[in-house]
């Protein structure tokens, strides 16, 4: 394609996006719009407002506040409002309009090459490499399919320091970009200044690679699993980038799968949550749409208020129930409450679950039996309410001898308490006495401790049991 010819598909698409794009809609997710005479009106997202003077109109498809002057069309809107440039918040408004965003060759020469460019091209080197025999031996083994791998964009860095360095220095990149953009690293021995391509290296090897996007569904980095099991760090990912003084990739904030889920949880006011990316890989390959995953970092306040705000309401965990799993979910679902979410926890043992009570049991995770009961109309899956989570800690937990390891225990055990309805509170502080086999009175004044330095959550109220 000519230089020229480009020009015009670019300029094509980027009217069909706006002349299709449903601007109430869009906007819509983000301002309660109500339908006044020609336009819609809600309270202004970029300014303080009480009464709303944001008006959005579908003829000319426009958007302007009288409040604060803020105006102009839909592409422009996510520009402002999510510091997106506009290639991404164009090619954003067509994926979500359902417009298919066409492929334009990209010119290498004389173009400036900046850290999403770096990041586009690394996939596609990443891409190329998977039929690397290592990879590709891996990939069966987990049984990701040729399709899998295609669609989610899955790839392998060579294991080879200077592979993808070199190919994009070849491109025209300059190192500092591919150090901003994470997938360099410089030796720590060479001088702060060095500009010797010498001195830096990949950042990942032998690894599986995975593209981290955030929820609009922009590249903004990778995690790279390890294929050999000699390799001590399991999960590598990139580490926090920032852009224009703005951080675009921080990865206690980035949920593998989210752009791909989003849809599916606003509908159903679910998500599920799993630990690895191949989980979460095989749970969509059959049929679970809702699914999230966070590699290497464990459930954060920041992923939980995020996956409330596309829609969640319930969180259901899928977590393996050894002792590393259950750490983890005891965390998680303390996370998942003080912002407001209801936690469930599904594990599942290696057989057909019977009932409810069955499906709270501490098993090994089955991703088949979860997906045959999660299709199931009939099969409700009982929410965790704050009771289950404080017997899932009594549970779960070593009995400590030592006073110390005790204290620690019962404050843990203590800090769930203010969720509870006040009707429930004694009953539970007489069953962690008893379990735990300390004084009641000793509990209850761990609890008043507690409550005096208790934060009351954003959202919503407990159930409880
Ligand atoms: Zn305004």
């Amino acid at each position: 394609m000519a230089m020229g010819e480009q020009y015009l598909g670019n300029m094509q698409f980027t009217e069909r996006v706006k002349e299709e794009a449903n601007i109430v809609e869009l906007i819509g997710q983000y301002v309660k719009l109500k339908k006044s005479g020609k336009s819609y009106v809600g309270l202004c997202p970029f300014h303080d407002e009480k009464t709303p003077s944001f008006h959005v109109t579908e003829n000319p498809k426009l958007y302007y506040c009288f409040g604060c002057g803020e105006g102009g069309d839909v592409i422009g809107f996510f520009m402002k409002k999510e510091g997106m440039i506009f290639p991404e918040a164009r090619d954003y408004v067509a994926r979500e309009s359902g417009i298919p965003v066409p492929v334009f060759k990209r010119q290498y020469k004389g173009t400036v090459l900046n850290t999403r460019d770096a990041l586009g091209i690394a996939q596609e080197f990443f891409s190329r490499n998977i039929n690397n025999h290592e990879a590709a031996a891996y990939c069966m083994e987990r049984e990701l399919d040729e399709a899998t791998i295609k669609q989610r964009g899955i790839g392998y860095a060579l294991n080879n320091w200077h592979a993808l360095k070199n190919n994009l220095l070849g491109i025209g990149f300059k190192l500092e970009d591919l150090v901003s953009a994470g997938l360099v690293g410089q030796k720590r021995d060479s001088p702060a200044e060095s500009r010797n391509p010498d001195d830096y290296y990949d950042f990942f090897r032998n690894r599986l690679m995975f593209p981290l996007r955030d929820r609009f569904g922009l590249l903004v980095g990778f995690a790279g699993r390890a294929i050999s099991s000699e390799d001590e760090i399991k999960y590598l990912n990139t580490v926090s980038q920032t852009r224009f003084g703005k951080t675009f990739y921080n990865k206690s904030e980035i949920l593998f799968g989210l752009s791909e889920a989003r849809n599916a949880i606003r509908e159903t006011k679910k998500v599920l949550y799993t630990e690895g990316y191949i989980d979460e890989v095989s749970a969509r390959k059959i049929g679970m749409e809702n699914v999230v995953a966070s590699g290497g970092v464990a459930f954060t306040q920041k992923q939980a208020k995020i996956l409330r705000d596309v829609g969640a309401e319930e969180i259901i965990f899928i977590m393996d129930m050894d002792e590393a799993g259950i750490r983890a979910a005891k965390k998680a679902v303390q996370v998942a409450y003080a912002v407001g979410l209801t936690p469930l926890l599904a594990s599942i043992s290696n057989k057909d679950i019977q009932s409810n009570e069955e499906l709270r049991g501490y098993g090994k995770i089955d991703l088949d039996v979860l997906a045959r009961h999660y299709r199931d109309p009939d099969m409700v899956m009982a929410s965790l309410t704050i009771g289950d989570v404080i017997e899932f800690v009594l549970k779960t937990s070593e009995k400590p001898k030592e006073p110390e390891a005790q204290n620690k225990l019962l404050e843990e055990i203590v800090s769930y308490f203010y969720l509870l309805p006040a009707g429930r509170k004694m009953l539970w502080i007489n069953k962690a006495a008893k379990e735990l086999g300390i004084p009641e009175d000793i509990v209850q004044v761990k609890y008043f401790e507690r409550l005096k330095q208790s934060v009351v959550p954003e959202r919503g109220c407990c159930k409880a049991r």
